[in-house]
Formats: structure tokens, sequence, C-alpha cells
């Protein structure tokens, strides 16, 4: 029997090749028909024989290409039409509003690399092969609708060959933007420190020899420029680390199989698929022992940041015989990522010994995403290329559009348009003037890109955040403030797609409080809509500004001040504070802003109590980038210890329960001085830390019978915390709720903003 079905798919649909793949499944089985793009997802409509309609979906669930994602599927009956003879892809239906069209960039897939190495192909060896399921799409876009004259590929005429592939719907390159072979497309070559041509055939060939001599070149990439070199070369990467201007952070790195990484690190099976994904992101995974990785790569972790070869150029690269390449961001310090040719030469002629280019432009620079493990499951800290622009979706359709301006740490800013909010990329740390640029101008491409007019925007509390400000100089337009660990506990809701109450435990490094403190250790009973401050780590005072969350030896005097009151006889600690800061006069100056309460402000922040105590035992006592003494805290702390130090809890009725690490504080620095082993003394400091949350977790049970808790803040990037506590509070009965599809670091906090917004009926 003749039957006629239309389906409605929403999700991940649009750009992934899911049309091409429909056409090669309707006509496989011989149905009639036709599909198209429309406001919401995709259309098809199917005619055929029963039993073939009925196998098309599960066909099409099990062939789906890769980055498609399938969110719901509607099938309704209609009457069998007589006029049709085929199954066609007909035009998008995409008036009204239009949702993204346009999809993350991909890793070269397994079809592309396979042609690129095979001799009879006429994309044999070609850098920049790609086709529907794979390739460049969100870096290079300029403009929608997502056609390739609104792409940086507009400057290339596709030849013969190309459009043929490119106008039939059978093959497996139809309506691939970026396609494009060695006679019509970019290509490679190679330039000195100065942009001067060098003359070579062998652009990747040479540019290999030079990594094996040791040298710095800098490659052009998919999102931007990388530094690259010999990552078990230890004079390279010192001499690298020299030229970046980057002392400490640890070096991402690059090979071209999961067999060499598991030379160097665990991969375990979870890693290795992530590590394989078309996102193909940074993965953070334990260092094995006596590495050959050269010691400068990471030093202060215990943990290697691999990613395999996910453009054809890379590939092609390490065939030439490259074991594992150190490949950090084309940038200095913390300016933002060079993705143009000229800017490279200009900004980074100093670093590298020569540049690998190409003339495919980028048009957003696009960083590495990185991915870590929390609880078994894979968590994003960076989230950029792969995973941007894919949106994340929302029940409750926002009413208006919003705009969400974020954080000025990690910065990512977001927006909200019917049941969708776009986050963009990591953008950094916006008090750098070059990222604050990059911020303002990104914000204003992605707005068109996203055809988003916000009527409501979203910021932080903090009067003197960078976002803050651009977002109250915003004309004609509703502003909302939310207070930032209140955001981080809704980016949580919003990505579990709950409203809340739930009991959310928010910790990090520095927050503005709604008391005018800084706040960074708390426990909130916090739904979309509203929140309440249930508990907070008790306020400790902390001199001198922005220097408060570099130099551990102001929370320190902050903390020993705060323990033992009109007690603290400085004196008493010389033999700690020696190994500190030597520097007396320095330390008395401290001493004296915090008696007399100069430049000193209350805080909860629980960050600073990691860098307090990492300076404690010696691990460093300055913050070069963020969180660096707090990793290394976490790094050292010894396995399978269950002791923990104490901790006080106070009620005071009317007012919020306080936590209390004074004795915690007193027990530690009896340890050192008694000599016990660093890793223990770290370990029982992260047991303290869980044991104490969980019992806050459990005082706001009993106040509010609220059984479901939400993790988030900064603080929650450390796995050994995070992990003892969800395992704990499981134990205690709780539903846990942590962040996966966005960092549960400031650059998560966009996302929550938006989510406030959208519950308040904005
Ligand atoms: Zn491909
Ligand atoms: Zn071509």
């Amino acid at each position: 029997m003749v039957k006629r079905q239309r389906i409605f798919i929403t999700g991940r649909v649009q750009g992934v090749g899911f049309r091409p793949t429909i056409y090669r499944i309707a006509r496989q089985l011989g149905l009639i028909g036709f599909v198209y793009n429309d406001t919401k997802g995709v259309t098809i409509e199917i005619q055929g024989e029963n039993n073939k309609t009925a196998q098309f979906l599960s066909i099409l669930e099990k062939d789906k290409p890769p980055m498609a994602e399938i969110k719901s599927c509607e099938t309704i009956e209609i009457p069998a039409v007589r006029s049709e003879k085929e199954f066609v892809i007909k035009a998008s239906k995409t008036r009204g509003e239009p949702i993204s069209q346009v999809t993350a960039d991909m890793a070269v897939c397994k079809d592309c690399l396979s042609e690129m190495k095979n001799k009879s192909d006429f994309r044999y060896r070609y850098p920049f092969i790609n086709c529907t399921n794979c390739g460049p799409r969100y870096s290079i876009v300029k403009n929608i609708p997502y056609d390739r004259p609104n792409t940086t590929m507009s400057e290339f005429k596709m030849c013969g060959k190309c459009a043929a592939q490119y106008k039939n719907p059978a093959d497996r390159r139809f309506h691939a933007q970026p396609v494009a072979c060695a006679d019509c497309g970019p290509n490679v070559w190679l330039t000195d420190n100065k942009g001067k041509t060098i003359q070579t055939d062998k652009a990747i060939a040479e540019t290999a020899k030079m990594l094996r001599a040791g040298k710095i070149v800098a490659i052009k990439g998919v999102g931007g420029f990388h530094l690259a070199t010999d990552a078990l070369n230890e004079k390279a990467v010192k001499r690298l680390r020299l030229r970046k201007k980057r002392d400490y952070k640890p070096f991402a790195l690059m090979t071209d199989s999961i067999e060499k990484i598991k030379q160097y690190a665990i991969v375990s099976e979870q890693a290795e698929q992530i590590l394989k994904s078309p996102q193909s992101p940074i993965v953070l995974l334990p260092k094995k022992e006596n590495s050959a990785i050269a010691p400068s790569v990471a030093e202060g972790v215990n943990t290697y940041g691999f990613m395999l070869c996910y453009a054809p150029l890379h590939f092609l690269l390490f065939a030439e015989g490259l074991d594992v390449l150190v490949m950090t961001s084309g940038n200095i310090a913390d300016e933002p990522l060079i993705c143009k040719n000229d800017k490279a030469i200009e900004k980074l002629g100093s670093v590298a010994d020569a540049f690998l280019m190409h003339d495919r432009k980028i048009y957003r620079p696009v960083d590495d995403s990185i991915v870590h493990f929390v609880n078994d499951e894979p968590v994003l800290l960076r989230r950029a290329r792969g995973y941007v622009p894919s949106p994340i979706f929302t029940e409750k359709k926002c009413q208006q559009e919003i705009f969400a301006a974020g954080s000025d740490l990690k910065n990512t800013f977001c927006f909200g348009k019917n049941n969708q909010f776009i986050c963009s990329e990591h953008i950094g740390d916006l008090e750098d003037a070059e990222v604050y640029h990059h911020y303002i101008e990104s914000i204003e491409h992605l707005r068109k890109l996203f055809e988003v007019e916000p009527k409501v925007v979203v910021c932080d509390l903090h009067p003197a955040y960078l976002s803050t400000q651009y977002a109250l100089s915003m004309p004609s337009v509703k502003i909302i403030q939310v207070q930032h660990h209140w955001a981080h506990i809704a980016s949580v809701l919003a990505e579990h797609n709950l409203k809340g109450p739930v009991i959310g435990i928010a910790a990090d490094g520095t927050g503005y409080g709604t008391d005018g403190a800084i706040w960074g250790c708390e426990c909130l009973i916090a739904s979309l809509d509203t929140f309440k401050r249930f508990g907070h780590l008790t306020y400790y005072p902390l001199c001198g500004g922005d220097k408060a969350s570099k130099e551990a030896v102001r929370p320190l005097l902050g903390l020993l001040k705060k323990t033992y009151g009109d007690n603290f006889r400085p004196k008493k600690f010389n033999w700690l504070f020696e190994k500190i800061e030597p520097d007396r006069n320095r330390l008395n100056i401290i001493i004296d802003q915090l008696e007399k309460q100069i430049n000193t402000i209350e805080t909860s922040s629980l960050g600073r109590v990691f860098d307090a105590v990492a300076a404690m035992l010696e691990l460093g006592s300055f913050n070069h980038f963020e969180a660096q003494l707090p990793m290394a805290l976490e790094s050292i702390a010894g396995e399978s210890i269950e002791e923990r130090y104490d901790f006080g809890l106070i009620h005071n009725t009317g007012k919020p329960l306080q936590l209390d690490l004074g004795i915690m504080l007193k027990q530690i620095i009896d340890d050192i001085h008694k000599g016990a082993k660093n890793k223990i003394i770290a370990a029982k400091f992260h047991n303290c830390l869980a044991a104490a949350l969980v019992e806050m977790a459990k005082c706001a049970r009993e106040s509010t019978k609220l059984d479901t808790v939400a993790l988030s803040g900064g603080v929650f990037c450390n796995r050994y915390l995070t992990n003892r506590l969800i395992k704990l509070l499981k134990e205690n009965d709780f539903t846990v709720l942590f962040n996966r599809d966005v960092p549960a670091n400031d650059g998560g906090i966009s996302l929550g903003q938006a989510a406030v917004a959208v519950a308040r009926g904005l």
C-alpha cells in the first residue's frame, strides 16, 4: 500500500549535510517526495510502499551525518500525491525568523582523509580537502545565509570538477561551501619571520624539517595561528616560553594518533572518543610517569592537554615524520588569537622562526576547545572551536531577544532568541585592551550573523566590570544585572533545562555580592527567577585590589588575621612568611594595610584560600595565570587519603549560615610545623572542603526540603575536589547537577545571565 508521510525534524540539522543524506536514503528506498530547510529545522515528505516509509527513519537515525543531532521528530500521515516522479531537495523556506544556519568547524573526516592519501584522487595531498561532513564553517562565515559568497571562500572560483560535486545532490560535497582543490582553492607556502616567501615546492616538508631542528614555526590552521615546536625538545620549548612571554601556563600538544598519545598520557576509552570526535578538542589527560615530553611543557600540573590533528594540513605535516608538537595559540601573552597573515608577521615575527601560511582567510578567530572529565563525564573547560555556535536549547521561549554580556574574566557572551541560547566562543580577559576591542567587534558580528536585535541586556552586578559598563551603555534596551554566583548556578539550571529552586553551591575567585563585599564561596537557594543567600564562607579581609588575586601572601595574611583576631602576632609566623614573601618591608606594608583597612575589602573567596594554602606549601606565591596556585595544589593531593581537617559552621538566627575555616588553617600550620608531607596536607585540605560543602548542603536541605544540588564556579574546575564532593553528595542522597556544555568557570556566566532574563518573562 502506498503511504505518504510528512516529517518535521528539529535539532542540529542544518549545514551539517542532513539534506543530502535524506536524499540518498530516500532514493535508495525508491521513495518520492522532497526535503527542505525551514525556520525550525527540516521538513520532509516521503511517499512509497508502506514497509519502505517505515524503514526510512530507522536508516536516517543510523546513518545521519556525524555532526547532526535530532532533537525532535514528528510524523504525520497525509494523502498521497500523483504529480511527483522522484525525490528532490527543494529550496529553503527560511523567511520569517531564521535560526542559526551556521554550524561549528569540524575536524577532517575519514572519507576526506583517505581521498587525501589516494594518489589517483584529484585532491591527493590537498591541505584544504573537505566535504559536507567536515571542514571549516563558523571560522569562515562573514554573513548569512551560509552560502559560499558570504564566506571567505568567495574569492576562490570553483573549477569544473569541484562545481560538479557541489551541484550534485547525490555527492557528499553537495553544497559543501568551502569545497576546493589544488586547481581552484587555497594553497600553502612558507615564509621567514619577516614574511618573505621561502622558495620551495615542499613547504610542508620544509616546515617539518625546521620543527625537527628545534625551530618555532607559526602554523595557520582553522581558527587561527598556532605556535609550534618540538614537544620533546626542552630547549625549544623553553625558547618558545621566553619569546611568547608565557612563563608558566601549560602548553597544548598535538599528534596524529591515539597510540602516540598513549606513550605519554593515560587515555580512557571515553577520552579516546572525545579526542577522535569531529569537535576534536584539547583533552586533559593524566600524565604518564617519566614521559619523554619536555618538562617545561606542563609544569605544576599532573595532566597534559592533548589534541589530535584536525585540519588536513596537520596530517600532512605529521606525515613528514613528526612525533609530538607543542601547538599553542598564536598570540603574545593574553592578547587575542591571531588569524590574519599580515598581523601574524607583525606580532609573531619575534616569536616564530618561520610561518606556514595559507590564503584561506579566517574571519572569526576561534581557539581550540578544552575538555576534561568530572565524575567520569566529559566537561568543557573552554568552549570554542567545534562547539560554537551550536545553540543550547531552552524549553521556555525568549519573549524578547536577549544579549548577555558575560563576565570580565574568561569572557563569553550569549544571545537568546526563540528557544535558543547562542553562546560566543571563548573571548578572553577583557582587561587586555585588544581583547576588549575584539569583544565589542565580536558582539556586532554575531548579532548580525544570528539576526538578533536585543531588547533586553543582561550583565553582572560589578560596577567596575568592562562588560557591565558596555551593557549599561547600550541604548534603548531594558537592562538587568545578575549577581555573579547566581548566574553561575543559573547556567547549570539552563543546561539541564530546569527552573529550580535548587541548592546552589558556587565557589570561585571573586564575584561582586549584593552587599558590596566580594563573594566567592556561596550556598544559594536559587531558581532562575530569584535567589537567597543561605550560607557562605566567613568573610576575611583582603587588601591590594587587583594584586590580591595574584599575590598569595595577601589572602594568607587576611585569613591569619581573621583566624587569630586581635591575637594575630605576625612575628610568630616569620618562619612561614620567609618562604612566601622574603621582602620584610613589603610584608610589613601589607600587614599595615590590613591593620588600617586601607584598600581592603571583605571577601568569602574560596579561590584565594587555595592560593594561601598553596603558598604555605611552597608551591609558589604568585598566580602568573588564573588559578596557577590552586592547580598546583590540586595536582599534588595524594590519592586514597581519607583524612581531613576540621571546619566550623556558625548558625546565627536571621543571618546566612557561615562556614569557618579557621580551625583548618591552624591545623595546616601545625602540620607544616610538624613536617607533614605536602601531598597529605593537600589531600586533607581538599577533603575538608568537600566535607564542609556537603554539611552546608545538608543544612540547606533541612531548612528547604530541597535535595538537588547544583555546583558551579571556577573552583569546580578542580577535579579532585569536585569528584569527591559529587561522591559525598550522592552518598547523602542528593541529586547533583554540574556544568558540562559550558565551563564551570566564568566562561559559563553569560548563559546563566541569559537564562535568568528568560525566566523573568523578558
Ligand atoms: Zn570530509
Ligand atoms: Zn577545484
